[in-house]
């Protein structure tokens, strides 16, 4: 094992001075509920409108578009149900491969197997951490075969029906770069956004270049509904079909139930989305305090000898849902042995993510070559980020 080049006091004593004198043991990312969120929750109950109809889910569907920009916003029930459903609308179904970073939380991966496809990893832009648009042209390159029908793998022989570009810790990727090289084959764009709620490259927020994109709302990222998740398009139709298919595919009518084919119940309940609308109006609030934390942790970590705050991509402008320490260690041992460290001043650092074709069901997945991927996997690591730290 190769010795962490890392000061290990230096590393400590800077986390110490960002947490401060937050009660210990500091989790990575806990809620924080500004907004008038008991209120919210209890007029919601007063009203007795708390399942999967009310008032406060188009509030909060129409909060999220007027946020993201989006024309559409379906509320759902989680964001691995969002990224489902919008594989499924851009027409993902058995057998095909959907393309996608291996840097990522697992429901990327989960959603799309879960319809019966299968991933197909394709490695990151060391500049975001995303896809990598040049990695994604030579891997097309070797092993598409376009048909009548649509691009198939050579190698596998199944279809390709999708390319999943992920804002991974809240950083927005380089879409239009990939949406480039998907759109010269013909394959639709979904966005997983699960991140990167208040998160901007140029005009753009995140999860709003491609078909579908999608956002989540679990109690660990930057606005919660407890769980929820949301759908966003420009496309009017898409919105339709995604609301279809999450709401039992019930045809409207005053008092038949008349469903039309075999579809989910996802809806967001309406005491989600009170809570939702609650966080939502405190969002920017929220976000100014991220901000905060993540200035600190620049200036904590300014001259620690073998790391560094890694900020978000240069040209963006992004939440920091989560903030990226970036280590100069050669193996996963060094970083866990620094991660132990933390821990055991009750910080909680973790690694990102086990990269995704290393996981059981996943490891003989289709994949390109991996190396910045598993280079990121050994040097990034994430700290405390909630928002009540600021
Ligand atoms: C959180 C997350 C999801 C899934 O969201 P849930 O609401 O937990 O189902 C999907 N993708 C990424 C990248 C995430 O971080």
């Amino acid at each position: 094992m190769t010795a962490p080049a890392v000061d290990r006091e230096g590393f400590l004593a800077a986390l110490d001075h960002v947490v401060g004198d937050a009660a210990r043991p500091v989790a990575l990312h806990e809620p924080t509920f500004p907004g008038g969120e008991w209120e919210a929750v209890k007029a919601c109950l007063d009203s007795g409108w708390v399942s999967s109809a009310g008032p406060a889910i188009e509030r909060f569907e129409r909060m999220l578009c007027e946020v993201t920009g989006a024309a559409h916003a379906v509320a759902v029930v989680n964001g691995t149900a969002a990224l489902a459903l919008a594989y499924r609308a851009v027409g993902v179904a058995a057998e095909d491969e959907v393309l996608m970073p291996p840097l990522t939380f697992v429901a990327t991966a989960n959603a799309a197997a879960q319809l019966g496809a299968v991933p197909h990893f394709v490695d990151i832009d060391p500049a975001d951490c995303g896809l990598s648009a040049a990695a994604l042209a030579s891997r097309m390159d070797k092993i598409a075969d376009r048909r009548g029908d649509g691009v198939y793998n050579r190698e596998s022989g199944r279809r390709i029906a999708a390319v999943a570009v992920v804002h991974v810790f809240g950083w927005p990727a380089d879409t239009s770069a990939v949406k480039a090289v998907a759109d010269a084959y013909g394959l639709p764009l979904v966005e997983d956004a699960a991140e990167a709620l208040g998160s901007w490259r140029g005009e753009r927020h995140a999860g709003c270049l491609g078909r579908l994109g999608i956002l989540s709302f679990n109690g660990n990222k930057i606005v919660t509904t407890g769980g929820g998740g949301a759908v966003l398009t420009d496309d009017a139709a898409l919105a339709a079909e995604v609301r279809a298919l999450a709401t039992t595919a019930k045809r409207a009518h005053p008092f038949r139930y008349h469903h039309d084919r075999v579809a989910f119940n996802y809806r967001m309940p309406n005491l989600n989305a009170a809570l939702g609308v609650a966080q939502l109006s405190a969002l920017d609030a929220l976000l100014a305090r991220k901000a905060a934390l993540a200035d600190r942790y620049r200036g904590a970590f300014a001259d620690v000898p073998g790391v560094r705050y890694r900020p978000p991509p240069a040209g963006t402008r992004a939440n920091h849902w989560l903030n990226v320490l970036e280590l100069d260690v050669t193996t996963i041992a060094a970083r866990d042995a620094l991660i132990a460290a933390a821990h055991e001043r009750g910080i909680g650092v973790r690694p990102a993510w086990d990269l995704l074709h290393r996981l059981p069901m996943y490891d003989r997945c289709p994949r390109g070559g991996l190396d910045i991927a598993e280079e990121a996997e050994i040097r990034l690591v994430t700290a405390p980020s909630s928002a009540f730290l600021a």
